[in-house]
């Protein structure tokens, strides 16, 4: 039988963004979502048979990878760490996942999955279920404005979330803050309402505030950048989302 292999556009040594302790980010090839802020532009075409090959985008075997990233195994094992599968959208090559998470538990390296939920329940559950940790990012609380913005609705990324709530391993919300798009007073409020009913369950919260860092890959890959005139969110409009939440969740952070 063939060896598993999946797409991938890069992977990142000594991340300590991405999760606890020091960590190897993997980061796939391709994404459901287009959110007109993302880091990861070259991330968003998905490599499909018979087509171009995206740039950027290679091809490795799950036994290439591992044994990738347990070189750095001493420095996760000092410092709390392990590999965080991010993105593009890790679920949207769930075989390839699957066989990355497998194997990383086999070898007892810990792992995260770093997610936008999007991909249909019957593919996303046992995924989610499978990692140590989710980072679950989610942008808009109100199903039209990602659906106007990102091109997708929040059907299937509730519906994962809402299971993964109720029987998941540990969970850390994400929330990227970016002008002009989830900073609206609803999209605030309904975040401060969904941190509130589910502080139980998420062991921590990290608002993400967007800054202008991959104006240059927009500008090299020739894709128009639609932030171009945005700047970087003021660390006081930071800091006064996260007090807000503060009053209601022990664990906010600001930054991954
Ligand atoms: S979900 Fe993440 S990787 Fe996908 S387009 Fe949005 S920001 Fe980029």
């Amino acid at each position: 039988m063939a060896p598993v292999s999946g797409w991938i556009f890069d992977t990142k040594r000594f991340a300590v963004h991405d999760g606890p302790g020091i960590r190897t980010t993997v980061f796939f090839q391709g994404c459901p979502l287009h959110c007109p802020w993302c880091h990861n532009p070259e991330s968003m075409p998905f490599a499909r048979s018979g087509r171009p090959v995206p740039p950027g985008a290679r091809q490795v075997t799950v036994a290439e990878l591992i044994s990738r990233v347990e070189r750095d195994r001493v420095f996760y094992e000092e410092s709390g760490g392990g590999v965080t599968f991010s993105g593009g959208e890790p679920l949207s090559q769930p075989r390839f996942l699957e066989a990355l998470l497998t194997a990383c538990r086999e070898k007892k390296l810990q792992t995260a999955l770093d997610t936008c939920g999007h991909a249909s329940p019957q593919t996303a559950r046992p995924l989610l279920r499978h990692a140590d940790l989710v980072l679950f990012d989610v942008k808009f609380f109100l199903s039209r404005e990602l659906l106007r913005h990102c091109g997708a609705t929040n059907r299937y990324i509730f519906s994962n979330l809402e299971q993964l709530l109720t029987d998941g391993p540990r969970l850390w919300l994400r929330f990227p803050l970016i002008p002009g798009y989830t900073d609206t007073p609803d999209n605030l409020n309904a975040f401060e309402e969904r941190v509130r009913e589910w502080r139980d369950r998420i062991e921590r919260v990290s608002i993400l505030p967007f800054h202008p860092a991959a104006a240059h890959k927009y500008r090299r890959l020739q894709i128009r950048n639609p932030m171009r005139q945005v700047p970087q969110v003021p660390e006081t409009i930071a800091l006064a989302l996260a007090k807000r939440l503060q009053a209601i969740h022990p664990d906010i952070h600001i930054g991954g």
